[in-house]
């Protein structure tokens, strides 16, 4: 509960000083407006989405930080790089980070930023179960579900002149007002579809690593038999779809899960990275 709030209060906070005007409204330049719009949403490209992502992030970060520990950042990053490694965009700058907070959470940035909590890292039991995690998360990424929200929201928000600029200016207002939209998304959570895409493919990506494909399931069915109340699951709960509708839209894949169910678990090797004490 406390990330949601912090998260909230951020994003707040920085719409509060983020001030900007409108383009006054005569036709030639609302014509304009329309078609910088259409044009700011198509040419978004892997560079501008790579820069939003960091910047987003950098805010995100401000309200947890990341693990103090150096072998268990490493570890998490290898697992992450390896499944990013499987997909069809395995050049992204992919980066993997362990959130300091007890809360159980993991979300996706665009451009290859993923973080996981150590909440959530703590109720785990193998690798595979990380790699179901990571690779839903992966997904979000591949198939810039995030992007796209903020794309959206934004042009509701931000006057097409104000997206170019604020895709251009990375200093200026708009520039902040489109992050400050982007962070806040991180309390809303996306749509359902986006949710349960990501839980699909990112099973597939998982198996794809080598890994038991029941990873995502079986860290499903934990959430599940947790406790709605527990407060460190309010933002989770808040974001994504309950855990029993996202297994039984997994349920419908059972074939594909069952046909690499023996894969890799990796207990042995998880647990003793996730119980490491700090190293440098
Ligand atoms: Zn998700």
């Amino acid at each position: 509960m406390r990330a949601a709030l912090f998260l909230v209060g951020m994003a707040l906070a920085a719409s509060a000083h983020s001030q900007f005007r409108l383009p006054s409204l005569d036709v030639n330049r609302l014509v304009d407006t329309v078609k910088n719009v259409g044009k700011a949403v198509k040419d978004i490209d892997e560079p501008e989405e790579i820069s939003i992502g960091r910047d987003v992030a950098s805010r995100l970060l401000g309200a947890a930080p990341l693990v103090p520990n150096a072998g268990l950042q490493r570890y998490v990053n290898h697992v992450g790089r390896w499944l990013a490694a499987q997909t069809e965009r395995p050049d992204l700058p992919w980066q993997f980070g362990v959130l300091d907070s007890p809360n159980v959470n993991a979300f996706a940035v665009p451009g290859g930023t993923i973080f996981i909590t150590k909440g959530l890292l703590d109720r785990m039991r193998n690798e595979a179960e990380l790699a179901g995690v990571l690779g839903h998360e992966i997904v979000h990424v591949l198939r810039k579900h995030h992007l796209k929200a903020i794309q959206k929201g934004a042009q509701s928000a931000l006057a097409g002149d104000a997206m170019s600029a604020a895709l251009k200016d990375r200093a200026g207002p708009a520039r902040d007002k489109l992050i400050s939209f982007g962070t806040e998304m991180y309390s809303r959570g996306l749509d359902k579809s986006d949710e349960l895409e990501a839980d699909r493919m990112g099973v597939v990506i998982a198996a794809r690593g080598g890994y038991d494909a029941y990873g995502l399931p079986s860290v499903l069915q934990t959430l599940q038999a947790m406790s709605a109340q527990d407060s460190s699951l309010a933002l989770m709960f808040k974001t994504h779809p309950a855990p029993g509708d996202r297994l039984l839209e997994l349920d419908k894949f059972q074939e594909t899960l069952d046909a690499h169910a023996s894969q890799a678990q990796l207990a042995d090797r998880f647990l003793r990275q996730i119980k490491t004490p700090a190293t440098r």
